[in-house]
């Protein structure tokens, strides 16, 4: 079963359609988004979204009321800075992940068979621990507006660029 793994969509509205409409086209069931979403008003857009998802807070989310509100609505309901997700018998951390040392800590506690986190803005993919950023779905630092797919079987994930 693959997964589809998002971040940091600081209100890039038009990425944020693409993001969806490729886990959609994707046939994802479940949707993680690390957080960085900014305003309320990008929450509606994942109205659309087929899958669940699963969001935590980022650094830069400020009017969280107002998010909670939002996401309130489609039936999402925001699980904190640090949630940790158990899907396909696999156990997966999912935070912001402005701390490295927390980032790496996690990565190595041996609770969690991938650890997924954003923050960077730059997609990566490590092993031993597993440990995948998706980039960003913005595309605002790195010119690449980029979501993930993990599959939980081989715990391997492919970074996608989303075109147009
Ligand atoms: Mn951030």
């Amino acid at each position: 079963m693959k997964i589809g793994l998002m971040s940091d969509t600081h209100d890039r509205l038009d990425a944020v359609e693409r993001a969806v409409k490729f886990f959609n086209d994707a046939g994802v069931e479940h949707v993680l988004h690390a957080g960085d979403l900014i305003s309320p008003f990008v929450a509606s857009k994942f109205a659309e979204l087929e899958a669940k998802l699963y969001y935590v807070w980022g650094n830069n989310d400020g009017d969280r009321e107002h998010v909670r509100e939002k996401f309130g609505e489609i039936g999402v309901k925001p699980l904190g800075r640090f949630a940790s997700i158990e899907l396909g018998g696999r156990k997966i951390a999912l935070l912001h992940g402005e701390d490295e040392d927390v980032v790496r800590a996690v990565g190595k506690s041996g609770l969690y068979d991938v650890v997924v986190r954003g923050h960077t803005h730059q997609a990566s993919i490590q092993e031993n621990p597993v440990i995948v950023n998706p980039g960003e779905v913005c595309g605002y630092l790195s010119g690449r507006r980029t979501v993930a797919l993990l599959d939980l079987k081989t715990l391997k994930a492919e970074i996608v660029e989303l075109e147009g």
